[in-house]
């Protein structure tokens, strides 16, 4: 038999349904703080990734799926949403619009990365990007809807890190004094971290090695290197997340893996989770549309890993399957007629089902009973005859006649008071 790829899951209904509320809660409180669904290609030239997401990144690097067209042109399935939006956003011209642009994406990104609990090769994300406003009140804003959104869902654990990269005149500078230090530490750094001095130093604070980690708790801050501005940007988006009564611990090494980010960055991370126990993050974009050929535009946005809400998503948060009608319909005179009385309480709005293999009373009860059906619509070739169904009530184990012309109608009533 063929299998599925490695890192590439299916998800089955039960797992499935875990998925729709937090499918449903995003949609709806995306929808609530101003942001509509946008939704981009799942492909995109390879170009746009190299240059939006910076070429000595970890998804640059080594994680991205490119292949050849055949036309010869390289393309690559998408690792993240937001250059494709930042894309589509100049490619329509949406800054012109006079409001601001609030775009919400809900859909799979691929990294070829090694799998295990919370990492996969096929995930997916949702994640809103906020173009045109570079006042501190849309950091609060889309941190706010980030943190609503994971508490709605009630996921356990939940912890709000925030950082100021600053922008990117402040940049160099830092630089320079991190490497300093970076160069006293060298003995203590992975293969990967002597690398990352020489190409994106920043990045060394983001390693998951523990000894990086141990060698780097005393690195110089990045947040004792802002200027004025991006000093003061920051104590306005903190101010903001106080006034809301929204709780952020700060942590000077979260630079996150991309390169586009300046100023904010944050990531929410559940203690419930193992290793890879960020659920979602994100950052300020400021430079990233100019970058990429459009006008100057600050932007902002998170996305949320779907797979890791799921992992820790309450049982409690997923509603019952509600509640259904089983019709049991056996004999030459009774199959047609349950036939045409679950269609009719299909189209009442009701949800029902049959098993057409079931040839006996006692099978379709054990099936009725598996599904969780409230009610059983009982028809042999008796009650087709008499013109009449038997109405069972699953716990009661009650039963009694209806007349079959209203039997749908007087089951769907029936039904909204139990
Ligand atoms: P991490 O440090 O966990 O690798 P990241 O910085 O690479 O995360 P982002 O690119 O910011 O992650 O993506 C945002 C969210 O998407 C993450 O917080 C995580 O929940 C989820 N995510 C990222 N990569 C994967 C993956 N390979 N499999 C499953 N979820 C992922
Ligand atoms: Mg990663």
């Amino acid at each position: 038999m063929i299998h599925g790829i490695k890192g590439v899951k299916d998800l089955l209904p039960e797992e499935a349904a875990r998925w729709q509320v937090i499918e449903e809660t995003a949609r709806r409180l995306s929808f609530l703080y101003g942001y509509r669904e946008i939704r981009v290609p799942i492909f995109e030239s390879t170009e746009l990734f190299a240059r939006s997401i910076g070429a000595s990144t970890d998804i640059v690097e080594k994680e991205m799926y490119t292949f050849q067209d055949r036309d010869g042109s390289s393309l690559t399935l998408r690792p993240e949403a937001t250059a494709g939006v930042a894309r589509a956003y100049i490619e329509h011209n949406l800054g012109a619009s006079a409001t601001a642009q609030k775009f919400f994406y809900l859909g799979p990104m691929f990294r070829h990365e090694r799998p295990q609990a919370g990492r996969l090769r096929q995930f997916h994300q949702y994640g809103v990007e906020s173009f045109g406003s570079a006042s501190p009140l849309a950091d609060v804003e889309v941190v706010s809807l980030l943190w609503r959104v994971l508490s709605e869902l009630h996921l356990p654990g939940l912890t709000l890190e925030i950082n100021s990269l600053g922008d990117v005149a402040d940049r160099p500078a830092y630089k320079g004094v991190l490497l300093d230090f970076l160069k006293r530490q060298e003995e203590q750094l992975c293969q990967n971290c002597r690398r990352r001095m020489g190409t994106n130093p920043l990045r060394v604070l983001d390693c998951k090695v523990p000894t990086c980690k141990a060698a780097t708790e005393e690195a110089p801050k990045l947040t004792d290197h802002l200027s004025l501005n991006s000093r003061q940007h920051f104590e306005e988006v903190l101010g903001g997340l106080k006034e809301l009564g929204i709780p952020y611990l700060l942590n000077p090494r979260l630079v996150r893996g991309l390169d586009y980010y300046t100023l904010t960055t944050f990531e929410v991370t559940s203690q419930h989770l193992g290793a890879q126990n960020a659920v979602g993050a994100g950052g300020r974009y400021d430079g990233l549309v100019e970058a990429l050929g459009g006008p100057k535009t600050p932007a902002i946005g998170f996305a949320v890993g779907i797979e890791r809400a799921s992992l820790v998503l309450p049982d409690s948060a997923v509603p019952s399957l509600g509640k259904m009608v089983f019709v049991a319909a056996f004999g030459q005179k009774g199959v047609p007629v349950g036939t045409r009385i679950l269609h009719e309480l299909r189209t009442l709005g009701v949800r029902s089902d049959s098993d057409y293999r079931a040839t006996t009373l006692k099978a379709h009860l054990r099936q009725a009973d598996r599904l969780g059906a409230v009610f059983v619509l009982i028809i042999g070739d008796d009650e087709a005859e008499k013109g009449q169904v038997i109405l069972r009530n699953m716990t009661s184990k009650e039963q009694q006649d209806l007349p079959l012309s209203t039997a749908a109608q007087s089951v769907a009533s029936r039904l909204s008071s139990v």
